[in-house]
């Protein structure tokens, strides 16, 4: 059974980077969803690299290369960014993963109610990094997107879908992925 190492993201322009105050009961809760470990990794990757200065986001498909060194034989990789991540295609992304490979990455910036102009909700923001942090973790172990919208496979482009659907994996997932 893959273990899960989350790993901490940098962005060095701004020197943002997720505290332990997001890693922590992210990892109590994926080890709980997953049925694996889940460790936080003490060192941190700075993705400075993936910059497109135009955009102002960050390439999550160039993050995902990196990481790949970061990964070990039967572990999963998920990074975990501050900063807005693209892919070429798309105006942005909340994460993305290598379908049955080893890494994966998330990102906070538009989980948060603040990117909105809404309060901050940190209560809503956990749920949801949870939520987006499975899925990803979910393409990893080889799962596509799912068909039941309650499910965490089922796909979200927005944040409103991302509160509707549920933070674990339907039936049928759960099987198909092997997690008991
Ligand atoms: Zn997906
Ligand atoms: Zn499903």
């Amino acid at each position: 059974m893959k273990a899960v190492h989350l790993i901490p993201l940098a962005d060095g322009a701004q020197a943002r980077r997720p505290g332990l105050d997001v890693l922590e009961p992210l990892a109590v809760a994926l080890a709980r969803t997953l049925r694996r470990p889940c460790r936080i990794r003490p060192e941190q990757v700075d993705v400075s690299f993936s910059e497109d200065g135009v955009r102002g986001q960050y390439y999550s498909t160039a993050i995902l290369l990196r990481l790949q060194i970061c990964a070990e034989d039967g572990v999963s990789v998920l990074g975990v960014a501050e900063c807005d991540l693209y892919v070429p295609v798309l105006t942005f992304v909340f994460g993305e993963a290598q379908l049955g490979g080893a890494c994966a990455v998330v990102s906070l910036a538009r989980l948060r109610e603040e990117f909105y102009g809404l309060p901050p909700r940190p209560d809503l923001l956990r749920e949801r990094l949870i939520k987006e942090a499975v899925h990803e973790l979910g393409h990893t172990f080889g799962l596509r997107h799912c068909g039941d919208w309650r499910c965490v496979m089922a796909s979200s482009h927005a944040v409103e879908r991302l509160d509707v659907k549920g933070a674990d994996f339907c039936r049928a997932c759960r099987e198909a992925a092997g997690i008991w």
